[in-house]
């Protein structure tokens, strides 16, 4: 994680990238705080346990393909 010209970076290593906080891009107070000027960042840090982490899972499910079900009938 960084910031450079007003805008906080999370890159690969960070917790950031599957936390439930960093996906719907607004309720991590660290970004926000970053963002915001409130605290700064000195160089790279990476965020490996910063406390608020929430994991964000993925829900999937499967659907029909209705343009499949079409070609199919209509062979
Ligand atoms: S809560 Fe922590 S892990 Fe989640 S986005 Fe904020 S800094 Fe990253």
């Amino acid at each position: 994680m960084y910031f450079e010209d007003g805008s906080v970076f999370v890159e690969k290593q960070d917790q950031c990238m599957t936390c439930s906080n960093f996906v719907k891009g607004v309720a991590c107070p660290l970004l926000q705080a970053l963002g915001m000027g409130v605290v700064t960042l000195d160089g790279v840090m990476y965020v490996t346990n910063c406390g608020f982490y929430k994991e964000h899972v993925r829900h999937l499910r499967l659907i029909q393909n209705d343009e499949q079900k079409i070609d199919n009938t209509e062979e």
